[in-house]
């Protein structure tokens, strides 16, 4: 489990359209073979005012809460002092699906059957499109008999490739962050047509993390390349 805890706040002057993303252990010191979770904040615009947060795995709630007010404060400063927020919450997010995600008569859906993106933490989208695909198996089951195999069956090719894949990317981008200068990598990507079109299909619902994966991971070496100059000057 990563554990997220956010808060909504009122600025001075609203962020507008602004979306920040704060990396805070990102980079990880070395390639990982598995999911890691760096602490990585956000402030996104709500109402007038903004959602400040944090997640993170194997990270104290001390650390959680000191970062959300840092980032709280950073915030403020930009947009004109905080002049109201709301008390924290936190909640786990599950890094890993179940192993089974129903028995004969029970479903899991969402975060209970630990459909969170191990990159992003995102779980919304596959919440509702679990709890789609359970519907129709539940109404299968109650019209025709059927059992229930077909959820996860379901689950497997509408949700489970999609969290591997970004299993995968996510340790490579945590670490790549480090290797690179952001701001010229990120313009790098942006100038790529095909992984641009991914990442808004991704944002939209129109595609997925396996799409992202196959353009992006064969272009991790020359991104390196590219870099080269950036990686010498830190090795
Ligand atoms: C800080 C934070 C930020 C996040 N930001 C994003 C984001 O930007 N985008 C995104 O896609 N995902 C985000 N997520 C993840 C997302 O919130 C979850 O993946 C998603 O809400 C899961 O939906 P769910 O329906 O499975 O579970 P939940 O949304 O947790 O819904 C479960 C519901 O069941 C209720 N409940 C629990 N026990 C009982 C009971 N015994 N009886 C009756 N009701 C009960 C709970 O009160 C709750 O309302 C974030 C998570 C956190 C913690």
């Amino acid at each position: 489990m990563a554990m997220g805890m956010a808060l909504e706040c009122d600025f001075g002057s609203s962020p507008e359209d602004t979306i920040e993303v704060h990396f805070i252990d990102t980079p990880t010191d070395r390639l990982c073979s598995k999911v890691v979770f760096p602490l990585n904040g956000w402030m996104f615009p709500y109402r007038m005012g903004g959602n400040v947060g944090v997640v993170g795995q194997a990270v104290t709630a001390a650390e959680l809460r000191e970062t959300t007010e840092r980032i709280l404060k950073d915030c403020g400063e930009r947009y004109g002092g905080t002049t109201a927020r709301s008390p924290v919450t936190a909640h786990p997010i599950p890094l890993y699906p179940r192993d089974r995600v129903h028995s004969r008569r029970t479903v899991l859906i969402g975060d209970a059957a630990g459909f969170a993106n191990p990159f992003t933490g995102e779980g919304m989208s596959y919440a509702f499109e679990s709890a789609n695909l359970a519907a129709s198996a539940v109404e299968g089951m109650l019209r025709d008999g059927k059992n229930l195999d077909v959820y996860a069956a379901g689950c497997r090719r509408r949700i489970l490739n999609d969290l591997s894949s970004a299993a995968l990317l996510g340790p490579i981008l945590h670490w790549l962050m480090g290797k690179v200068e952001l701001s010229s990598f990120f313009d790098q990507v942006k100038q790529n047509d095909s992984i641009m079109k991914a990442c808004s299909g991704i944002a939209r619902g129109e595609s997925d993390w396996r799409n992202l994966l196959g353009k992006m991971a064969p272009r991790t070496i020359s991104y390196l390349l590219l870099n080269n100059r950036l990686i010498r000057g830190k090795a």
